[in-house]
């Protein structure tokens, strides 16, 4: 698995990067010039992420430029400038007030990604109250779980989401009082609002209450790749977090056009899909369709995107199919490409240069850290399979726990170890919903646990292992999955794979792989043999997998993450646990 390190010159980039000498950017920082670099509110009312994002822009030079660009399923195209932005946030936010929700109230949505969900998010925030997006796809279930768990006071849906999935849960929901629908023209009954109505009535002048740093802005549930999600809760204050990693990973230009394929539904598609770009005054492109590869190459190079985040799921996907998307599409404006979620398996970072034209720069973080905290970063070399270094700002460490409750900092390079990070980055969760304990369950000894695995090499690149529930123990070695998933995909059949440890008397467990195969290739019991031959020959035995099994679809989270615990929990006839964000068509 020797991957040669991609290497950066300032002639290989199509414009100078925003930092050049990553250990010079971290030796001078400090947050305290990051929060300068920001507006606050006028008047010294405090930080509101709302203004960073809209208003200040509006007010000022950019007021004119194309904040979001919004492309329908139907190909309908939708344009709003920033002032138009500011007048929409705005009327949302009066409507809201109007309807007496107040500071701290959570407002939950769920739709898919529509014009109105961007407006309500960004008129919410400016109101002072939370932002807890939803993935439309839930079922009437796990909406229900999330929104009496955060106690939602209102909810902006659709006519047809609400008639499927709100009203068999009604009266199990008596503190929802509003329900705001995009697209009615009149109310439907008491409580049951047309949101096109209440907004045309709005005032489009609204000024942002007085606003602290610490105030509730955002609630985020987890992927629940691991068990049942939790909902993590941010403050104003992260949007520090969200313009650092804005500059120094994404690499925001004032010109540049950027499209984050995640779903609000899901952290990445809020912090990065709505808030850094803004804060930015950058061109956020908003794609309502799902994946689709050739719809996807055709809005890189229609809408001239300048830097792109995505995901491996989506990565994988186009890998499997056989096109040439550099000779097929004008992609010359794409600049920079990003991907988040899951491990990236190094194959897929050469696959962006050989096929692309760019290296795929990985980075990683959690619903709890609010924002990209590990990174690759477009002046920096990238090491491929590697997660990058800390964003500037941010100490992450690898430590070993000799007890329960004793923490050994690992200094050695090449160690594994916990993955943990100092606590006191500004977007940094400040607790789970309803569970102090489980929050306090995450920080030890100063640091913040993320139940991730990693080591360090010894240049300072992070490697990520597994998570901690996920790491393989077979005859006295740890076995991280990703790395047999990432061997595996390196050949040519393979289109996906999940690997799980499977309990044998002999060996404490054994490495066990699902595995998908590229479009048109046979599952034959050759080629298991061909498979577990290939896998041997560059894992060694004790790691490459002794069974593996085909399948249509690896079993993935909504957000793209695969879902080991529960190949895990079929292998072995166990109950299959929340599997509330489970992709349908799997
Ligand atoms: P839950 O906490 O409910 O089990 P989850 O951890 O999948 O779900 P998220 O917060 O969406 O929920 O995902 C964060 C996790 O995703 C990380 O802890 C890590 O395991 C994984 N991850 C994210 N980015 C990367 C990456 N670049 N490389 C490896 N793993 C990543
Ligand atoms: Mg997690």
């Amino acid at each position: 698995m020797d991957y040669e390190p991609i290497k950066k010159t300032l002639n290989s980039l199509a414009v100078p990067p925003n930092f050049l000498d990553y250990n010079q950017i971290c030796d001078r920082f400090s947050w305290e010039e990051v929060r300068r670099e920001l507006d606050g509110l006028p008047a010294g009312k405090g930080l509101n992420i709302a203004h960073e994002a809209v208003d200040r822009h509006a007010d000022g030079l950019r007021g004119n430029r194309l904040a979001i660009r919004w492309l329908g399923t139907d190909s309908t195209i939708l344009d709003f400038s920033y002032a138009d932005l500011k007048k929409e946030s705005s009327r949302f936010a009066n409507l809201l007030a109007g309807l007496g929700v107040e500071k701290g109230d959570r407002v939950f949505s769920l739709a898919g990604r529509i014009p109105e969900l961007y407006i309500a998010a960004l008129g919410i925030l400016k109101n002072g109250s939370v932002f807890c997006p939803l993935f439309s796809a839930f079922g009437p279930e796990p909406v229900y779980q999330r929104l009496s768990k955060g106690n939602a006071r209102v909810l902006l849906t659709t006519r047809a989401l609400y008639k499927k999935k709100i009203v068999p849960l009604r009266e199990r929901l008596p503190q929802l009082q509003h329900v705001l629908l995009t697209d009615v023209e009149d109310d439907l009954a008491e409580g049951v609002r047309s949101l096109p109505k209440l907004m045309a009535a709005a005032s489009t002048d609204f000024s942002i209450p007085s606003t602290d740093p610490e105030d509730p802005a955002l609630l985020h549930f987890t992927s629940g790749t691991t068990g049942m999600p939790k909902g993590a809760m941010h403050v104003h204050e992260a949007v520090l977090t969200h313009y650092l990693t804005g500059k120094y990973v994404l690499d925001f230009h004032p010109e540049d056009v950027f499209w984050c394929t995640a779903d609000p539904g899901w952290v990445t598609g809020t912090s990065y899909g709505i808030i850094a770009p803004l804060v930015h005054g950058v061109t956020n492109i908003i794609d309502e369709a799902d994946f689709d590869a050739m719809r996807w190459y055709r809005i890189l190079e229609e809408q001239k995107v300048t830097v792109w985040y995505t995901a491996p799921t989506a990565i994988r996907r186009l890998m499997r199919l056989d096109l040439k998307p550099r000779q097929e599409y004008d992609l010359s404006k794409l600049r920079l490409i990003h991907s988040v979620g899951e491990p990236l398996n190094p194959e897929a970072v050469v696959w962006g240069q050989q096929v692309l034209g760019l290296p795929i720069h990985d980075n990683w973080w959690q619903t709890e850290t609010g924002g990209i905290m590990i990174a690759n970063y477009p002046s920096v070399e990238i090491r491929p399979g590697s997660m990058g270094l800390p964003l500037p700002g941010v100490e992450a460490a690898i430590i070993r726990r000799p007890s329960k409750n004793t923490v050994n900092v690992v200094e050695e390079p090449g160690v594994e170890g916990e993955l943990v990070l100092k606590p006191g980055w500004p977007s940094m969760f400040r607790g789970y919903l309803h569970d102090k304990q489980r929050y306090r369950k995450c920080f030890l000894s100063g640091w913040y646990l993320t139940g991730d695995l990693a080591k360090r090499d010894e240049d300072g690149y992070f490697w990520f292992l597994g998570r901690a529930d996920d790491i393989i123990k077979t005859s006295g070695h740890m076995v991280g999955p990703f790395e047999v998933e990432s061997v595996l995909m390196e050949h040519p059949a393979v289109a996906e794979a999940g690997v799980i440890g499977k309990p044998d008397p002999l060996i404490g467990e054994l490495v066990k792989a699902f595995v998908s195969l590229k479009p048109g290739v046979k599952p034959t019991n050759r080629l298991r043999l061909e498979l577990i031959g290939f896998a041997r020959k560059k894992l060694g035995s004790a790691v490459a997998p002794k069974e593996i099994e085909f399948q249509e679809n690896v079993p993935k989270t909504r957000s793209g993450k695969i879902m080991r615990r529960l190949l895990k929990a079929r292998e072995l006839g166990l109950p299959e646990g929340d599997i509330s964000t489970l992709e349908a068509d799997e």
